[in-house]
């Protein structure tokens, strides 16, 4: 008996803790956060917040896993999910429905909560392979289905007068590609992601694949038509087995909210998140770029009213 009120005190005290950035009557009975494939960032970095938030706030923090970018984009607008890491084109376009959204129109109902880290428009090919015109004819990933990588390789192609007809495509994640490349069925792949990406380190070191660089006035090209890229370099030796810098280009990773989250559930999630910066980097290294002045920086979507109050105080 007294063994029980012990446990029965312990566990108040737990709640209430825990639970003191939030009122209990606005806290929502559990959270999903859509994330992505096992081997990209997003569903490690997901995954380490999804468990610091459970402890802090005391309800269930479910992590679901997709394709990337648009699946969330769609688990959102579907009320499957209340978070979302997606890339900054993707929400934008899902905004305002256009480009790939054109058919299902603009979807307003969520907002940025904070810009994360930048992802890299990397493209890892066989060594033999010098640059993105030699990949025609060649059996090529563009990302997975439902991803927001998908995009950026039909766009750097478009860069390249190229499309999938001059390509042999598949649709396989950073995973699948990884091992479809080792067995030699597929002769390079595309992957949008924070740099490092574990799933490419775990490639590179037998120095048989080489990144490929998007030359300078395709990139410009490609930016003025798409305004979210930016121009970006891999610094050599981020990889080990690539001992050459890399030019290419960049999007950005932002974690979307609903609307229908309160603006106490969002600032006090953020306040959560930049808290546990460094708690989280120890999983995933890209949430060593947290920082409130890049947070809301050069976000196409409105702030969510909780990003707000947490950045600006009102
Ligand atoms: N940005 C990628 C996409 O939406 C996913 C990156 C990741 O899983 O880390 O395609």
């Amino acid at each position: 008996m007294r063994k029980t009120l012990v446990v029965l005190s312990a566990l108040l005290f737990a709640l209430l803790i825990g639970n003191k950035l939030f009122n209990k009557t606005e806290l929502p009975s559990r959270l999903r956060i859509a994330t992505g494939g096992e081997s990209g960032v997003y569903y490690a970095y997901g995954n380490a917040f999804a468990g610091i938030l459970e402890k802090r706030m005391n309800i269930p923090v479910i992590t679901i896993p997709s394709g990337g970018s648009v699946e969330n984009i769609h688990l959102l607008r579907n009320g499957r999910a209340d978070i979302a890491f997606v890339q900054n084109d993707i929400m934008i376009y899902a905004y305002e429905g256009i480009n790939i959204f054109s058919t299902e129109g603009p979807f307003k109902d969520f907002s940025a909560a904070s810009g994360l880290y930048p992802e890299i428009c990397q493209i890892v090919a066989r060594r033999d392979i010098d640059g993105i015109p030699e990949l025609k004819g060649k059996r090529v990933s563009v990302g997975d289905e439902g991803s927001g990588t998908e995009l950026n390789a039909l766009q750097i192609l478009g860069a390249y007068g190229m499309s999938y007809a001059d390509i042999d495509v598949d649709h396989l994640s950073f995973g699948a590609s990884v091992s479809a490349f080792k067995e030699g069925k597929i002769d390079a792949f595309f992957c949008t992601a924070g740099v490092p990406t574990p799933a490419i380190s775990d490639l590179t070191a037998d120095g048989q694949v080489r990144l490929l660089s998007v030359g300078d006035a395709h990139a410009r090209s490609l930016i003025s038509q798409y305004p979210f890229y930016s121009r970006q370099t891999i610094p050599r030796d981020t990889y080990p087995g690539v001992d050459d810098e890399t030019k290419t280009v960049a999007v950005k990773a932002v974690l979307v909210v609903s609307n229908g989250l309160s603006e106490q559930v969002v600032s006090g999630l953020l306040k959560i998140l930049f808290e546990a910066r460094e708690e989280i980097a120890k999983t995933s290294a890209d949430a060593d770029n947290l920082a409130p002045e890049s947070a809301v920086d050069g976000l196409p979507i409105p702030l969510h009213r909780g990003a707000e109050k947490y950045f600006f105080g009102n």
